[in-house]
């Protein structure tokens, strides 16, 4: 799938993975519609253009469909946008709070399948190109989904439910020529761990077997573009994280 001269949805575009991914799919010719909660301090880019919408709400998801569709055709969509607190079943202060639980899986899971649905509805009414092929969604899991950590529970069933819907997703949206694609990052240095310390996060990185560093935003932004560029690669979750795989804790 060619990225230049079409729209493109990337959810949490404000920040991190989402930003750095509305960056390189503008630079690289897509008309980007950055979707966030807020979008007030979102980094000014070319070609990106902000919408505020909350990816809990339908109504705000269609109206962002319906603007990008409008400066068509929509054919790229870039699920980044999600919450990760953290909490055990039974802490400190008692049992989960089970609003917290509903709270991670209706924005990180339903949230994302929500973006899917309302995009794929237009994708399906654009012109075919070769192969009957109109756009592909990309989501994001993340290594959490397979090595969830001490107190991750909520943040894990998320992500293993992001993963789990790649699959069928991709299956049942074939017949329209959309394909489906999830990345499952490891550690990413992005605003989230600008608050921990240069020590802390080299401690992190000495956790990754090769390379031993973070990975950056721009990492994650380029194995987006080769998964939009590359048709064959359908319904698969594809491990971004240096053979990292995540202890309890
Ligand atoms: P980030 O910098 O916090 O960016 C996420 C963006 O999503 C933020 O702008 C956030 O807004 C927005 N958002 C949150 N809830 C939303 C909602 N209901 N509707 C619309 N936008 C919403 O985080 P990131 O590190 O780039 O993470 C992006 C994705 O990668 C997430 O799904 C995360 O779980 C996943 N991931 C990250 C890592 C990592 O190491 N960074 C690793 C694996 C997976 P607010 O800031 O206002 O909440």
């Amino acid at each position: 799938m060619q990225i230049q001269n079409v729209s493109a949805i990337v959810t949490g575009a404000a920040s991190g993975l989402g930003n750095a991914t509305a960056a390189a799919l503008a630079a690289q010719g897509a008309r980007v519609f950055g979707v966030d909660l807020d979008v007030s301090d979102a980094p000014a880019l070319d070609n990106v253009a902000y919408v505020k919408a909350d990816v809990t709400s339908e109504a705000e998801l269609r109206h962002a469909v319906a603007l990008a569709a409008e400066q068509g055709p929509l054919r790229i969509v870039v699920n980044c946008a999600g919450i990760g607190p953290s909490a055990r079943i039974l802490g400190r202060g008692g049992v989960h709070d089970l609003g917290l639980y509903r709270k991670i899986i209706e924005v990180n899971l339903v949230g994302t399948f929500t973006v899917l649905a309302l995009a794929a509805e237009a994708i399906a009414r654009t012109e075919p190109l070769d192969h009957g092929q109109r756009g592909v969604v990309i989501n994001t899991a993340s290594v959490a989904a397979y090595e969830g950590q001490v107190g991750q529970v909520a943040y894990s069933s998320s992500k293993g439910g992001v993963v789990g819907l790649t699959l069928p997703a991709a299956r049942d949206l074939a017949q329209h020529g959309i394909r489906v694609n999830t990345i499952a990052p490891g550690i990413v240095e992005t605003p989230m761990l600008a608050t921990v310390s240069e020590e802390f996060r080299a401690g992190l990185a000495a956790g990754v077997p090769f390379p031993q560093r973070l990975a950056q935003p721009s990492d994650f932004a380029q194995l987006v573009t080769q998964l939009i560029q590359h048709d064959y690669i359908n319904g698969e979750t594809v491990r971004m994280d240096g053979a990292l795989r995540m202890a309890p804790r």
